[in-house]
């Protein structure tokens, strides 16, 4: 939650959160006030509504929303991620299971998506460049 007061930018489109910030309502995004007026007009917007009106019904006051699953997958190794790491693999500085080397040279190369991912994900990251698998 404190994270939700002190983000500067929404989490869906990356606009200045200075005119107002919410809750999503499909997901725990912290969103813009565009962003909000753009999910009422979603079809599944009634459908959300539903949904978190039952939880809080059940006591549940964190729920993630319908569309909460697929927040989760932003945690998954992204084709942008790849695209870092395939540029960093190419460059040939480092051994791509020195998680720390590559980091360092993501870091050099502006690749802040990738420096990121490593910091959070370093098993998904070891396994991708393992076994090529998301
Ligand atoms: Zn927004």
């Amino acid at each position: 939650m404190d994270k939700f007061l002190t983000q500067r930018f929404c989490d869906r489109c990356g606009g200045d959160l200075e005119s107002g910030r919410i809750m999503s309502m499909f997901n725990t995004d912290c969103i813009c006030m565009a962003c909000k007026e753009a999910e009422k007009h979603d079809k599944d917007y009634r459908k959300a509504v539903e949904a978190d009106i039952a939880e809080i019904r059940k006591g549940n006051y964190n729920y993630e929303g319908i569309r909460g699953v697929e927040t989760m997958d932003k945690k998954h190794i992204t084709d942008k991620i790849i695209e870092q790491i395939i540029i960093i693999r190419d460059s040939g500085v480092c051994n791509m299971l020195d998680a720390a080397g590559v980091q360092r040279a993501a870091y050099d190369r502006g690749l802040h998506e990738l420096v990121l991912f490593i910091h959070d994900h370093k098993k998904e990251y070891s396994s991708f460049i393992l076994t090529g698998q998301r």
